[in-house]
């Protein structure tokens, strides 16, 4: 693809890009153009190629210069097979490869979580130094015992932050505080050691047009697969906040979230740059997550217009000057609550749609429910506000060896490794 463009961009020809003529070019060049991937395969990775094009073409459009086309060489791309193409067998995925080639046996390191006929694709990838298998599936909502379900006339409010990721006030003054100290934490003693590790081997680096040493490379990709584990706690942590705030919300009987939705205000738009703070928090995949989760459960989740939310005394409907910390302070009626917990409180009155702003009283959780998100990161104890990464914790960055077989089973024979074991003193010989 990214030769025949380079011909095409030569001879002053419009770069194929879309998925269509791609595949008509696909069909065109005969079997044996994507080496042993099946036309499945193939498409999949035409469609990568396509999305990454269009999605260039639009940022550069918004007016984001920076934005390139894809036109790098890369060793590794995601593929992906729908429902039809592949077979599950316990912890083995079958993958089919084009004519000639034996089928492709992927072994999982563990089962895969739902039913067979759930399952709708997959996808083959490598991320951080790490090959995954991400499945698609289909899920069906759960069901309740009638009368136990959520009941949409019960609503809460979301207030999504840095602090605590979710601060959630539903209805009969209960209340929900998920910490995200430990994310943060996660996120500072990363960088600390990012830093430290690019301070340590400034001086090795190769200049730039020069090649890199072996020690380079290998330092090169200890920190990919670093880089890889921090994103897979903070993502696990990210999952875990959704989770707590969808138990709590079935516990509550609550069938609406309203979640103050922050990007407006804050002007966060696609290509965008922002500080390193706000990128952190990523205030999009929280929505996403909880979104999810919330579907799943039988939830729905409405955004609405979160301006003014944290700034507005609950009481008196007075704006407060520059709140300071975690407590809102009224100077006009001597009001004081948690700020979090308020702006939920004052989200769970606001209409969807951007309708007017209520009178409907504002109901302040009474009874708060406390929730730490990322209990597993290392470090993050029972009772510890600040967690620091302990020392046995830093070098490893988790097993990334292949998947034992299952009872003892060998895939060797229907691969087309040979591991040839010799015995000491014999002599190699291969026919030339
Ligand atoms: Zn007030």
């Amino acid at each position: 693809m990214l030769e025949v463009n380079a011909w095409r961009r030569r001879r002053r020809d419009a770069p194929l890009s879309g998925y269509q003529e791609l595949c008509r070019e696909l069909a065109a060049s005969g079997p044996g153009t994507f080496a042993e991937l099946d036309s499945a395969g193939a498409r999949s990775v035409l469609r990568r190629f396509s999305e990454a094009w269009f999605a260039a073409a639009k940022r550069r459009k918004d007016g984001d210069v920076s934005a390139g086309f894809p036109r790098r060489r890369r060793g590794l791309v995601p593929v992906r097979w729908y429902h039809g193409t592949f077979a599950l067998q316990g912890r083995r995925v079958r993958i089919p490869m084009g004519k000639g080639a034996s089928p492709l046996w992927v072994r999982l390191a563990r089962e895969v979580p739902y039913p067979l006929e759930q399952v709708r694709s997959i996808t083959l990838l490598c991320e951080g130094g790490r090959l995954f298998l991400d499945v698609s599936a289909e899920i069906p909502i759960v069901s309740y015992p009638a009368g136990a379900g959520p009941d949409p006339g019960r609503i809460a409010g979301v207030d999504l932050g840095i602090i605590h990721p979710y601060a959630v006030a539903g209805p009969d003054g209960a209340g929900l505080l998920v910490s995200g100290r430990a994310i943060r934490a996660e996120h500072r003693m990363h960088l600390a050691d990012t830093k430290a590790r690019r301070r340590a081997v400034a001086r090795r680096a190769p200049k730039p047009g020069q090649r890199g040493s072996r020690r380079w490379r290998k330092y090169r990709r200890r920190a990919r697969m670093v880089q890889g584990r921090h994103r897979r706690r903070v993502r696990q942590a990210q999952h875990e906040a959704a989770r707590s705030v969808v138990s709590w919300a079935v516990e509550q009987r609550v069938g609406e979230l309203r979640v103050g939705d922050p990007r407006g205000v804050l002007g966060i738009e696609a290509g965008r740059r922002h500080n390193l703070r706000l990128r952190q928090w990523q205030i999009g995949r929280l929505l996403q997550v909880l979104t999810d989760k919330a579907t799943l459960a039988g939830i729905t989740l409405r955004l609405v217009n979160e301006r003014g939310t944290s700034l507005t005394c609950p009481a008196c409907q007075r704006r407060v000057p520059k709140p300071r910390g975690r407590i809102l302070s009224c100077p006009h009626c001597r009001f004081s609550g948690h700020r979090d917990l308020v702006a939920a409180a004052i989200i769970a009155t606001r209409i969807p749609g951007g309708g007017p702003t209520t009178p409907t009283a504002v109901v302040l959780p009474e009874v708060l429910t406390h929730r730490r998100a990322g209990r597993h990161l290392p470090g993050a104890g029972r009772s510890r506000r600040d967690p620091r990464r302990p020392r046995a914790a830093r070098g490893s960055v988790g097993p990334r060896r292949p998947a034992p077989p299952p009872a003892g089973e060998s895939l060797a024979h229907k691969a087309r490794i040979h591991n040839h074991h010799r015995t000491p003193g014999e002599r190699s010989w291969t026919p030339h």
